[in-house]
């Protein structure tokens, strides 16, 4: 088994990946959490740019999350949308701020230059054997998948570039389909 050597590697991986993320966004007055909402929310559906998917997705509190929220939307890279068909349902929006902030630190200039050095094959494998860890992970912790709703089981394709979400009833464009959703399900 192999199991302390990949906890290790990942835990200092996730170590080295925050410092680069506390140094970038020092620049702007942020914390890592608060860069990791702000991705998130950058990625992440229709149906999950709330603030409890928000909370769910980072598993920290309701209010740590509240906080963060709050500073992202005082400093300009976060609005708030309350839903057209339920007012009771507010939707998280980056702003063109935001989206610039990410595309400058999100990956950060090292890490993208450390995978420059790995080769197609390497980066495929890598990508492939880490999502198997993450659904078993997330399997065995019976936690939600938060996985790209094309994967999902409720994803129906209609036809070319049209989709439609067998949860929720409702039609999905061919971008939605790239995002990730709080209520994705694993194909059985
Ligand atoms: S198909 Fe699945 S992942 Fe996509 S919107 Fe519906 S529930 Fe979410």
């Amino acid at each position: 088994m192999k199991t302390n050597q990949i906890y290790d590697y990942i835990e200092r991986l996730g170590n080295l990946l925050r410092v680069d993320s506390r140094r970038d966004g020092a620049e702007h007055g942020l914390q890592p959490v608060q860069l990791e909402a702000l991705h998130y929310l950058s990625v992440c559906n229709r149906y999950s740019d709330t603030p409890k998917a928000t909370s769910e997705y980072l598993g920290q509190t309701k209010g740590t999350v509240s906080q963060t929220l709050k500073v992202l939307e005082k400093k300009g890279f976060l609005r708030k949308v309350t839903d057209d068909n339920d007012k009771r349902v507010v939707h998280l929006k980056l702003t063109s701020a935001g989206d610039k902030l990410l595309q400058q630190f999100i990956p950060s200039r090292q890490f993208k230059e450390a995978c420059q050095h790995l080769s197609d094959e390497s980066q495929t494998q890598i990508v492939s054997c880490l999502k198997e860890l993450l659904q078993t992970t997330q399997r065995t912790n019976g936690m939600k998948t938060f996985g790209v709703c094309h994967s999902c089981r409720f994803n129906q394709k209609i036809k070319a570039d049209r989709y439609f979400c067998n949860l929720t009833q409702e039609p999905l464009s061919s971008k939605e389909i790239q995002l990730i959703c709080r209520e994705h399900e694993e194909v059985v």
